[in-house]
């Protein structure tokens, strides 16, 4: 057989060839815009043909500080494509990480949007190695002091749109890079390699995972600056899908609209977006019948949300679970053939699992005595390894404690089922050790989550005398249920759990702390925990 080498400009080149008249639908600050793939690819060359002219090299790193729009997408293949490193930043990281992670990387260039430029005002004489920021803009140039300041347009306007890509590159070469949002310390770097990219895309594709093919109309609302908004824009482009981006600074209203006026079929995101996309379709009504899959993924899916989004609006969901090192995507939650005739809540439970290793992929889960049992029970720690899992951190030490003879230690505990579906009961850090036992977290959450007062609700330990952690509930009630009291919390769940998981108490608040991806943020929750109690 021959080799062959999988390279990400193939993938833009075939939407280029077979799928010329398909679309791309942005929605910037000039509005939603429509463009072809063969506009897209044009304008990809030119983008590509201004780097090499820039002096950027094979390997060299380029970042981006931008929302979810066809400019980003084009940086997703014109950096890659010509072997250097497209560096995706996490826009909502704190300045003093985004310092860090730029000068770690080494960019040489980075590409703002307009409504992030204030960003890079503020550090940009902290960074060491930027050479130039490329703004991206509807609109004239901010007025600035930074040097070295051009626009996007008028940069790629002056590129070659008959650019070749260099066939040279071997696809074991990095392609592109991300940081974990680092909930302790400074953030950690991935390296995705053009191989990588590839199969991990054609794993999204395979039908008993999402099943993208070129019919849908696909619209990532997981950041493009966070694990490649989980490789969606690559397949979709790939296969030459309709792809619809939702832009800057969204509101589920948009993301509403969007769905129903671009007849979306698959999207994408985490629980917390989910949420308030459902609350937006309580309150008005939106047309949402196209859509064949919300992929949820990033934190577990409560089921509660699951039996809304099916059962109320007809929508199907379909859970899955992964991590920045797993490029992400590492377990989809769909039934088996023969598991279609379960009683409904059964097949309910089990989709709120997070689901069967996706092919390609090996996994082991380890507890204190060595491999699990499959018996829905033994917990232990989830490895993984294959073609898309990373196997260290970019320069740093920290890789050395994650990635142990060969495998990557997820820091995720779970349990395996008999038909070899996982289910996550806790990330290592989270669970609630009380009394020498274990307590989830994430069950007692997606309990929660599910009483009709409730809009959103996370479970963190405190320090106890006697048991060493016990669960405290910290929950956001939905508007006009104010009235539900502690009291009413712990009857709704005394009946689902062993009496020692019930938490020992309920505090009320306004807004569970989230972290820059949305997901809870348990560590500065804790510390409102405590604040409570102190004042
Ligand atoms: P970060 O590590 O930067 O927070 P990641 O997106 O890499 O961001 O987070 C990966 C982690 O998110 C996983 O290790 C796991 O703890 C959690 N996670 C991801 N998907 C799910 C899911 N479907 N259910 C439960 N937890 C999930």
């Amino acid at each position: 057989m021959m080799k062959g080498n999988l390279l990400i400009s193939s993938m833009i080149e075939r939407a280029e060839r077979f799928y010329p008249k398909k679309e791309v639908v942005s929605r910037t600050s000039a509005g939603v815009q429509r463009f072809t793939y063969k506009e897209i690819g044009k304008r990809t060359r030119k983008l590509a043909s201004k780097l090499k002219e820039f002096g950027i090299e094979r390997g060299d790193r380029v970042g981006t500080l931008a929302w979810n729009h066809h400019r980003h997408l084009e940086l997703y293949f014109a950096i890659p494509s010509i072997g250097s490193v497209l560096h995706t930043i996490n826009i909502r990281l704190s300045p003093e990480h985004i310092i860090y992670i730029i000068n770690h990387a080494e960019d040489e260039l980075i590409f703002v949007d307009e409504d992030v430029f204030p960003l890079i005002e503020a550090v940009h004489d902290k960074l060491k190695t930027v050479k130039a920021y490329i703004v991206m803009t509807d609109n004239e140039l901010p007025d600035t002091s930074v040097d070295n300041v051009y626009s996007y347009e008028e940069w790629i306007s002056a590129g070659d749109e008959n650019f070749e890509y260099p066939k040279d590159i071997e696809e074991t070469e990095p392609a592109g890079m991300c940081f974990t949002s680092a909930t302790t310390g400074n953030p950690k770097g991935v390296v995705y390699t053009h191989r990588s990219t590839v199969l991990h895309s054609m794993s999204l594709a395979f039908a008993d995972s999402l099943g993208t093919t070129e019919s849908d109309s696909i619209m990532p609302v997981v950041p493009m600056f966070h694990v490649n908004a989980w490789g969606m824009p690559y397949v979709a482009t790939w296969l030459g899908s309709t792809q619809v981006m939702p832009g800057p600074r969204f509101t589920p209203k948009v993301l509403a609209e969007l769905i129903q006026d671009e007849k979306v079929t698959v999207t994408a995101g985490v629980p917390t977006i989910w949420l308030v996309l459902l609350k937006e379709l309580e309150e008005n009504e939106y047309n949402t019948e196209s859509l064949r899959a919300v992929v949820c993924g990033g934190s577990a899916a409560p089921l509660g949300m699951i039996k809304t989004f099916e059962k109320k609006y007809n929508v199907p969901f379909l859970h899955a679970y992964g991590m920045t090192e797993t490029s992400p995507l590492a377990t989809v939650s769909r039934l088996k053939s023969y598991q279609e005739d379960l009683p409904e809540e059964e097949r309910f439970e089990i989709r709120a699992k997070q689901g069967l290793l996706v092919p390609g992929l090996e996994m082991k889960v380890v507890g204190s005595q060595g491999e699990v049992a499959w018996d829905g029970q033994d917990m232990g720690e989830l490895l993984l390894r294959g073609p898309w899992i990373a196997d260290d951190y970019f320069k740093d030490d920290r890789g050395e404690e994650t990635f142990v003879e060969g495998w990557l230690h997820t820091g995720d505990v779970c349990t395996v089922d008999e038909e070899g579906v996982i289910k996550i009961v806790d990330r290592t850090k989270d669970l609630i050790k009380s009394g020498g036992e274990w307590i989830s977290s994430v069950d007692l959450e997606n309990a929660l989550m599910a009483h009709e007062g409730v809009f959103e609700a996370s479970v963190v330990a405190i320090p106890d005398p006697e048991w060493q952690e016990r669960p405290v509930a910290c929950v956001v009630l939905k508007e006009g249920h104010e009235t539900v009291s502690k009291d009413d919390i712990l009857d709704y769940l005394r009946p689902q759990f062993a009496k020692w998981w019930l938490p020992d108490d309920v505090i009320f608040m306004e807004e569970i702390p989230k972290t820059s991806v949305g997901k809870f943020l348990k560590r500065a929750l804790r510390d409102k925990v405590k604040e409570h109690y102190e004042t």
